[in-house]
């Protein structure tokens, strides 16, 4: 298999194909280590540009999708970003690492075994006890109108349609970048009613799960 992948090289590889372009997250990709997320039984395949088991019938995300998605999120320092789907939590502390001291990341994950998981595994970072990172147990079709509204809204999960609560509790300015089936949509609010839309065809992803 790919277990003699490295996390240098699972990284070049990232660059040299194109998905990873900007240094901020290059460098969040570089202190993330993705071993930390998976479990042990998949740790040799770690640095492998693929989606690994978490259970539940849950996935953490390919690296190559995530990159892509972060490019596209383009996270600044001190956002506030709300992320639906934490699951392993990888992807949460990347938006961490990239939103830093004065952002604030607002994970949500359906599953209560997988809620504690991404919690764990993000506080392996401080990114909780710093309150930069928090997770919450709740369906994210919703949104999270509780911490609303945010800069960036990201989703791990693919719906038909973009829910009418994350463009309501989206800022003006704004962006979110989610999987709709098997694309990947980037929505800007550009005036208080009025989004642009981008799409990038040809991905795949868990679905996102209605209560
Ligand atoms: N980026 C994460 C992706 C996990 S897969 C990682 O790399 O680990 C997507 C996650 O979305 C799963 O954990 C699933 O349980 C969760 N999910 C699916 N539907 C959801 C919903 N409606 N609300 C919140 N989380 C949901």
């Amino acid at each position: 298999m790919e277990n003699n992948l490295t996390k240098e090289l699972l990284i070049n590889n990232l660059i040299q194909d194109g998905y990873l372009k900007t240094p901020a997250i290059i460098d969040a990709f570089k202190n993330i280590d993705r071993a930390d997320f998976i479990p042990k039984d998949n740790l040799n395949e770690a640095y492998a540009n693929y989606p690994l088991p978490i259970g539940f019938s849950q996935t953490i995300s390919q690296p190559l999708t995530v990159a892509f998605m972060l490019e596209l999120l383009d996270v600044r320092p001190g956002e506030r970003i709300l992320e639906i789907g934490a699951g392993s939590g990888w992807q949460t502390a990347l938006l961490s690492f990239l939103a830093g001291e004065n952002g604030k990341v607002l994970a949500l994950e359906i599953i209560p075994e997988l809620k504690a998981m991404a919690e764990a595994n993000t506080s392996k970072y401080g990114f909780i006890e710093k309150e930069i990172a928090a997770v919450f147990l709740a369906d994210g079709s919703n949104g999270y109108p509780l911490e609303a509204p945010y800069d960036k809204i990201i989703a791990g999960a693919a719906g038909n349609e973009i829910p009418a609560a994350w463009k309501e509790q989206l800022k003006v300015n704004g962006r979110i970048v989610a999987p709709i089936k098997e694309s990947i949509v980037v929505l800007d609010k550009i005036a208080p009613e009025e989004f642009k839309q981008r799409e990038y065809f040809g991905f795949s992803f868990v679905p996102l799960v209605k209560k």
